[in-house]
């Protein structure tokens, strides 16, 4: 099944995504905490006050996730344009909630970051909570896969060897459109991440370095995964900083990160003036 987090007539929702229609769960206002897997197997659905799935305002679809980790240098061909060494431990870092922005919101481009990036990433949404999972039991507790594009601030990301600060701006990140649970789904999936329609990465996650299991048990070795949230697996190759000469986004530039069986996220950037 494909849920989605969505406001309508300003009310909050959390709806299952059923056809061409958006069936709410009934009492629940957005996926997380409250719609762990065992929920999500059985929802109980108010078909009464379905809506059609066209043009719903999308949220993010985990609007408020109790952690956002996500990984660095998990394909080759990024560990290689960044020339860096592979590391025999993922590399992580995390978010915050107020990063997140809605799978098709303008991404503001503030006004102090020189070179701003994009990097389309396959995101998993943990379902049941998890600790110290061994590999072979970690797909039991995702909950399904969604999107996103991990924009990053390159030259605010470089100041340090942490990363925070070049990861972590406001409505920075968007996430979505659904989460579509794993029996939708079979692997290997391609990632496709355009700008202005032109095709800038494409891989396939057969490439991860630290495929999802891996993932989830290690992080799982010391956090509790809680359902809703977040795990961003990395980016492949063709970042735009990267590039000779460089493809940084400007106001106006459109970013359209897509996988099959997964979905589409559209973003386009405006400057935003500092307050
Ligand atoms: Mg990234």
């Amino acid at each position: 099944m494909r849920f989605a987090s969505i406001l309508h007539d300003g009310a909050p929702m959390a709806v299952a995504i059923d056809g061409d229609q958006a069936v709410p769960l009934t009492g629940i206002a957005e996926l997380g905490t409250m719609t762990p897997l065992s929920l999500l197997r059985y929802p109980s659905l108010d078909r009464a006050s379905a809506l059609p799935s066209a043009d719903l305002l999308r949220r993010p679809v985990v609007p408020c996730p109790g952690k956002i980790i996500c990984v660095g240098l998990n394909y080759a061909a990024h560990i290689e344009e960044t020339k860096r060494e592979p590391s025999a431990y993922p590399v992580l870092f995390t978010k915050f909630a107020t990063t997140l922005a809605g799978p098709f919101d303008a991404i503001p481009l503030p006004p102090e970051p020189e070179a701003i990036d994009y990097e389309g990433e396959l995101t998993v949404v943990i379902g049941e909570r998890a600790r110290r999972v061994p590999r072979d039991r970690a797909l039991d507790h995702v909950a399904g896969y969604t999107l996103a594009n991990d924009v990053s601030m390159r030259d605010y990301q470089y100041k340090t060897h942490q990363w925070l600060q070049g990861k972590a701006w406001d409505a920075s990140t968007p996430v979505g459109p659904d989460l579509v649970t794993l029996d939708e789904i079979s692997e290997p999936l391609t990632l496709k991440t355009f700008v202005n329609g032109v095709k800038v990465q494409e891989s396939s996650t057969e490439l991860l370095i630290f495929d999802v299991p891996t993932l989830v048990s290690t992080v799982s070795e010391f956090a509790t995964l809680e359902p809703g949230d977040l795990i961003l697996t990395g980016t492949p190759g063709g970042v735009g900083f990267r590039r000779e000469p460089p493809l940084l986004l400007g106001d106006g530039d459109e970013v359209v990160v897509e996988m099959e069986q997964v979905g589409r996220i559209e973003n386009r950037c405006f400057a935003e003036r500092a307050r």
